[in-house]
């Protein structure tokens, strides 16, 4: 079998800057292949079904629980949230890169499955920043806005069980991070040993 690719998953509170990064690191890196989950929460404005989210009824998602056919799903501000097996599974033995755009308790069901998972935390640099950029973003009614700001404390009390822990503040400076985070764990040895094998045979390492 080809060598499994790279399983990261990045969370963080909403308004945090998440899918900004992951959208600019994917226009980076076309190695990094997105998984798309499944949600009961309605589309926003431009998104489209398929392409940022399967959007399902709650029937149709209980179907998908009942069929056993979550890696993980979860609660999240009121709607659910899920990632199929087949979305990943296909994917990683593919040999690509995939990247999780989930919620703190999908994050950690993920690492009980997959425990090479790589778990990142994205935080924003203060409280009034976080509210600033989700009152700004205009997506949200200022209902919405303060339900994800009280969820915003539970979720960053789960910090201490990620891998890495980004701080956006400066969107360029963050983006690096998230850059240099991918980029090593293909530098380990067994990536470097499965992408590089004719120099790994050429220099007679067995
Ligand atoms: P956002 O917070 O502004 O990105 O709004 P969304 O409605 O897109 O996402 C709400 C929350 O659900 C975020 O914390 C997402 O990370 C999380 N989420 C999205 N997809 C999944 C998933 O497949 N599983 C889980 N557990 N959470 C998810
Ligand atoms: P999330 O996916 O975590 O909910 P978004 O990526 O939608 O967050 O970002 C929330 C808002 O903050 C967006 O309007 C985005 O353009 C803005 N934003 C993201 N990162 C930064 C940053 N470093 N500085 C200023 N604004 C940012
Ligand atoms: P969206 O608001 O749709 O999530 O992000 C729109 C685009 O703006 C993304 O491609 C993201 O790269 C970029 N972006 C969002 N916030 C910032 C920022 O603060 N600085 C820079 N340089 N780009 C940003």
């Amino acid at each position: 079998m080809q060598h499994p690719g790279n399983l990261f998953v990045v969370a963080a509170p909403s308004g945090a800057g998440k899918s900004s990064l992951v959208k600019a690191l994917r226009e980076l890196d076309a190695h990094v292949s997105p998984s798309v989950s499944h949600t009961t929460r309605a589309p926003r404005g431009q998104e489209k079904h398929g392409r940022e989210y399967f959007f399902a009824s709650e029937q149709e998602f209980d179907a998908m629980v009942a069929n056993n056919a979550f890696v993980e799903w979860a609660n999240v501000h009121g709607k659910r949230y899920g990632t199929s097996k087949r979305a990943l599974a296909d994917r990683l033995a593919g040999g690509a890169d995939v990247l999780l755009e989930i919620d703190y308790q999908g994050a950690l069901q993920v690492k009980q499955a997959f425990p090479e998972a790589v778990l990142i935390f994205i935080l924003p640099p203060s409280w009034e920043e976080l509210r600033a950029r989700l009152e700004n973003r205009g997506e949200d009614s200022p209902e919405v806005i303060e339900l994800r700001l009280k969820n915003a404390s539970e979720e960053m009390a789960q910090v201490g069980k990620f891998d890495f822990v980004i701080i956006n503040e400066l969107f360029e400076t963050a983006l690096f991070d998230l850059k240099a985070i991918i980029h090593a764990q293909r530098l380990k040895y067994a990536a470097q040993r499965s992408a590089r094998a004719d120099t790994f045979a050429s220099l007679n390492i067995t």
